[in-house]
């Protein structure tokens, strides 16, 4: 094993803003592990949507200068003297933070040794959108046979999971929205029984047509405030909206009194609130890389890009020209 440097290159922010706030620093400091991390040599990192929160400032990065990216895979370089599940040699994969660099310091119980038969980029790929689709739709809202699902931005990195996921759980009609042709053709493939293009047709109508009136059980919404009123009007009796993400915008107040029309249920949910404890971590993410090393799902990587390419990383995400995964390789 190599030596450890004591510095490395990291992308990082200063300061919030545009994506041209997105820095490479070549001489981050490397951190020692405390007693309960790991320090984990990267070979890929991945990239979510929520990155672009940290990086605008909807979601306050601290402390400055904030290291990005949530998720990752490598060698684990050096253990602290309380972790017993893993040793300098395993190759992991982890969620955490600071992941976008060379080097991450990684809490043990957000992390799992990659099994034999699973390519090299497809854990940092998975873990986060995988679980997050994981957890949606067995804790926000448990789907059962035959249920008729909505799905926003389904040909998303998280979307294109729901498709799956829900598809496996025999969802019966499975309504994606996406922004283009191509992505509705996608999320067919993925699924999808049925499909809007949300930025040219009625939705709503598109949504109450197909389901003969009735509406949907659920709503997976990653988009936020562009589809929440609408969410509302689509949701069936007793039906449930998890809002889990602000693409468009965070949803704005309303009134609880709303949900009454239809008892509805309105949940923000966060992955870190179903992942917490290293049993949940571990429980979910073996499912999760079982699904995968039995071809059960398509982890559909976007691209590959290195650290030096985050500007157009940042604006491809945000540009919604992007389909699955994008991935940093280190
Ligand atoms: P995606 O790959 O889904 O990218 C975001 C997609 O949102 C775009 O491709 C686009 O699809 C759609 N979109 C709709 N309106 C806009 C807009 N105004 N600007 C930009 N994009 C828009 O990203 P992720 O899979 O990483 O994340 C999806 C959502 O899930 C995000 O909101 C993210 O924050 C959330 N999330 C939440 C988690 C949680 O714990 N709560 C965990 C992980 C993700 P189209 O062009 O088809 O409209």
């Amino acid at each position: 094993m190599a030596s450890i440097p004591q510095t490395q290159t990291a992308l990082q922010i200063n300061r919030t803003g545009g994506p041209e706030v997105l820095e490479l620093n070549p001489s981050a400091p490397v951190s020692t592990p405390g007693d309960n991390q790991i320090l984990v040599k990267n070979t890929y990192a991945g990239v979510n949507y929520i990155d672009t929160y940290f990086r605008s400032g909807l979601y306050p990065p601290s402390p400055l200068p904030y290291t990005l990216g949530r998720e990752g895979e490598g060698t684990v370089v050096s253990v602290g003297s309380g972790v017993t599940d893993f040793k300098v040699g395993d190759y992991i994969g982890y969620t955490g933070l600071n992941a976008q660099a060379e080097f991450t310091l990684v809490d043990p119980t957000m992390a799992i040794k990659v099994p034999d038969g699973i390519q090299p980029g497809i854990t940092a790929a998975a873990l986060i959108q995988g679980l997050t689709a994981l957890t949606l739709i067995r804790e926000s809202y448990e789907v059962k046979k035959g249920d008729a699902i909505l799905v926003h931005a389904a040909a998303g990195g998280v979307g294109l999971w729901l498709l799956q996921l829900l598809r496996m759980a025999g969802a019966g009609t499975i309504i994606a929205t996406a922004s283009t042709a191509e992505k509705l053709e996608l999320a067919a493939k993925n699924g999808a029984t049925h499909g809007i293009n949300y930025t040219t047709e009625d939705w709503v109508a598109r949504v109450k047509e197909i389901t003969g009136g009735a509406g949907v059980i659920a709503v997976f919404d990653g988009v936020g405030a562009s589809t929440f009123e609408g969410d509302l009007e689509v949701l069936a009796r007793k039906g449930t909206l998890a809002s889990f993400g602000n693409a468009s915008g965070p949803v704005p107040p309303f009134s609880i009194s709303r949900l009454a029309a239809k008892n509805l249920k309105v949940l923000r949910p966060t992955l870190f609130n179903y992942v917490h404890t290293k049993e949940e971590f571990t429980t979910y993410s073996q499912e999760l890389l079982n699904l995968i090393k039995d071809n059960k799902v398509d982890v559909r990587i976007h691209k590959v890009y290195e650290l030096a390419d985050a500007l157009q990383v940042h604006k491809d995400i945000e540009g919604r020209g992007t389909t699955g995964k994008l991935l940093y390789k280190l």
